[in-house]
């Protein structure tokens, strides 16, 4: 298994200056995987499998969704209850979300396995969910390559020292810089991000910064890229996502420690991929991007920043 995500399977409920979807499907493993199996069909990898928990209210056609895709879904419980839901809006440039309800439901009482057959994936990506459900994971599979989590500012809010402790456990964290500023308690993008990085001790930080791109700091030095200029602006939902599970999967490809040049190239990949998810509501873009669309937009992206 080239990439094991765990994460939220949610029913969104979304507000865009674009429009509104109730019951849009979404979550943080749903975009992760969606993403990270376009790139694993791409590049012919050994697979994605996803971990986590739906309702008996889940529709059998979302199950299809994640089937065709092709990713594993046996780590996948149903249980009695509701769906986790998400009710969520976006304002002005949509930069960020304004979360209106969260419902965990399901989640509140999972208690994640990880099929025995996957708990040695290449990369193990830990998508936004509660930091003691990702730190269940984390004790459950090991990644042979490298260790992915990201997370959201709720957590930072309510499970503070939890998240503390677990960022020191994975090689790549993964936040918005919100999220980093907080987190940090420094307004400074590049302070903060210095010091997130010194609270996990080390290793990677990727920071996400909207349409404006994005920032990493790796051992070996900085790396910094604009966003692809899409002026087709639906629906941010699920694009920090995307972004994340594109990147995983293109890491999964590498072995050994994840070079400067490695990283970069997989920050491209997770740009070029995000920038479609935005460009319609929920998983609808990312779910049905073809090779075609994403060569072309891959190459304007390298001719727009001048790499090859
Ligand atoms: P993103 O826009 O990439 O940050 O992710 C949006 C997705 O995160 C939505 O599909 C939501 O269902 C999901 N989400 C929102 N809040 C939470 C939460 N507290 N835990 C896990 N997933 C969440």
């Amino acid at each position: 298994m080239d990439v094991l995500i765990v994460g939220s399977l949610a029913y969104d409920s979304l507000e865009t200056p674009v429009g509104s979807r109730e019951d849009e499907l979404g979550g943080s493993a749903s975009y992760g995987g969606f993403s990270a199996a376009f790139h694993n069909r791409k590049n012919q990898g050994n697979g994605i499998a996803l971990v986590g928990v739906v309702g008996d209210d889940f529709k059998p056609e979302h199950i299809e969704w994640y089937k065709d895709s092709g990713l594993d879904i046996s780590g996948i419980e149903v249980n009695q209850g509701e769906t986790f839901r998400w009710k969520g809006s976006y304002h002005g440039t949509m930069a960020e979300a304004v979360t209106h309800e969260t419902h965990l439901n399901v989640f509140e009482n999972f208690q994640p396995k990880v099929p025995s057959n996957h708990a040695n994936p290449k990369v193990l990506m830990c998508a936004n969910l509660h930091p003691s459900l990702q730190s269940s994971v984390l004790s459950q599979a090991k990644a042979t390559r490298v260790s992915i989590l990201d997370s959201m500012n709720l957590w930072i809010n309510i499970a503070n020292e939890e998240l503390r402790e677990l960022i020191k456990k994975v090689d790549i964290l993964v936040l918005n810089d919100g999220e980093v500023r907080m987190l940090s308690e420094n307004d400074n993008l590049i302070l903060a991000s210095k010091e997130v990085l010194a609270m996990k001790n080390g290793g990677i930080l990727v920071v996400k910064r909207g349409e404006h791109g994005v920032l990493a700091l790796h051992p070996d030095g900085m790396i910094s890229m604009p966003s692809y200029p899409t002026s087709n602006l639906a629906d941010p939902t699920g694009c920090g996502d995307s972004f994340a599970g594109a990147m995983a999967q293109v890491l999964s490809q590498g072995s050994g420690k994840v070079r400067y040049d490695e990283l970069a190239e997989a920050l491209v990949h997770a740009t070029v991929t995000a920038s479609f998810t935005i460009e319609n509501f929920g998983t609808e873009r990312i779910r049905n991007l073809t090779n075609d669309e994403y060569e072309q937009r891959l190459s304007d992206y390298r001719t727009i920043t001048n790499t090859s």
